[in-house]
């Protein structure tokens, strides 16, 4: 039997009807994803369960994006499962909640279980679970000083400022321009406090993704003839709590929620 390669051959067998019903938004993605070992052929509820066998047997099973996700949360909760929670909950700013590190996080508690495991009435991904689990690791209680610097200037920021820029700040500039209100809105639900600072942005906003890492949000609303301007900054305490490929995750996880929201919560229920 000959190893699939070609999404094609996926798509080929699918309804083509975009419905989105898999978890991702057409029909194509959704073969490129199965492909990629990120979908399950069976998470298309229209696929013939014969189809899945036999189109199955051909897949041959890579390591994906979720496999690395999965070993790095492993090593965490083993380096997590070595700490001696009572000393530590002060530090990180947690509660200790029946032997549960329990952390807000914009808001909402995640309870750190003494193995490592995250509870959450919120749902649970990578974005919030790796920085939470670092968090725990590296937090040395440094208070935020108030003095707010861009993410590419923090230890070991380099590799990952590129992407905290295009795939952070400007997709949240985005999602402001075409949801001002809606946006800041939601990040008052979420806590946020108003900052005054000279000569500043026409919304900025403090937010506690954790309670020793503040981000600092400011938006410049488009001007005619300029386009709008968005930045994230960080207290530049940061780096004593946390590492910069974790600010990266939170930062990236807000704004996937965020877009969920907006779909669900938008008058139209359009991103844009
Ligand atoms: S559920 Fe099936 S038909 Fe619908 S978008 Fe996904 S792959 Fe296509």
């Amino acid at each position: 039997m000959s190893e699939l390669k070609n999404p094609l051959e996926i798509y080929a067998a699918l309804a083509k009807s975009n419905c989105g019903q898999c978890g991702v938004p057409s029909c194509m993605a959704f073969a490129a994803s199965v492909l990629q070992g990120q979908k399950q052929l069976a998470a298309c509820p229209y696929l013939d369960p014969a189809v899945v066998t036999q189109l199955g047997q051909r897949i041959v099973r890579r390591r994906s994006l979720e496999d690395d996700h999965q070993q790095a949360i492993q090593e965490l909760r083993r380096q997590v499962a070595l700490l001696d929670f009572s000393s530590l909950a002060p530090r990180l700013g947690a509660r200790l909640v029946e032997g549960n590190l329990a952390i807000n996080c914009l808001g909402k508690d995640f309870c750190i279980t003494p193995s490592g495991e995250m509870i959450s009435d919120c749902h649970l991904n990578h974005w919030i679970y790796v920085p939470l689990l670092y968090y725990v690791i590296l937090c040395k209680g440094t208070e935020p000083q108030g003095e707010w610097v861009p993410y590419a200037t923090l230890p070991g920021a380099a590799e990952w400022s590129q992407y905290f820029s295009h795939r952070c700040e400007e997709p949240l500039r985005h999602l402001a321009d075409a949801h001002c209100s809606l946006i800041f809105e939601m990040f008052h639900l979420f806590g946020a406090q108003p900052v005054v600072l000279s000569g500043g942005a026409d919304h900025s906003l403090q937010i506690l993704p954790l309670p020793k890492v503040p981000f600092l949000i400011n938006y410049w609303e488009p001007e005619e003839g300029f386009a709008s301007k968005l930045n994230i900054l960080l207290d530049r305490s940061a780096a004593e709590n946390i590492n910069a490929q974790s600010i990266n995750l939170l930062a990236r996880g807000i704004i996937e929620m965020f877009r969920q929201l907006i779909l669900r919560h938008s008058r139209d229920g359009k991103l844009f």
